[in-house]
């Protein structure tokens, strides 16, 4: 796959606001938040897109579900509650392909019919 801007982030040649490191997840403020509370949470092995998880990633994917919900307990927003998105390919409006979780939260978000 193609590199991405987040390769550059995780190889610190591009700064970040990161919130969490450790050997295979990294977690980043997003430069365009939607939310008081947003954070990006990327592997750092590259994944294009969700259509490219391989079996033998679960274990992975469950890390980035529980760092997530870490995270939130940090920013004080896991029991108001949360929003875990990612997107895939075009439909899905991912622009960076580099699988990611966004952690949005912080303010009431709105429903998803229609969005
Ligand atoms: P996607 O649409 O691919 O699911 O989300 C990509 C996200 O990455 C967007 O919310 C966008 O604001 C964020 N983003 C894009 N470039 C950068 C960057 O250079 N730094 C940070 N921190 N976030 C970025």
């Amino acid at each position: 796959m193609a590199e991405t801007i987040f390769s550059r982030i995780i190889r610190k040649e591009l700064p970040a606001d990161i919130v969490h490191e450790d050997d295979e997840i990294i977690a980043f403020r997003d430069i365009n938040p939607q939310a008081p509370v947003h954070l990006l949470i990327v592997p750092r092995v590259e994944i294009a897109t969700v259509n490219d998880i391989r079996p033998e990633q679960a274990e992975l994917i469950g890390k980035m579900v529980l760092t997530a919900q870490r995270l939130a307990a940090d920013a004080g927003i896991a029991e108001d509650g949360y929003r875990l998105v990612i997107n895939c390919n075009r439909h899905g409006c991912q622009e960076v392909f580099h699988l990611h979780l966004h952690l949005i939260g912080g303010r009431q978000l709105r429903g998803l019919a229609g969005s």
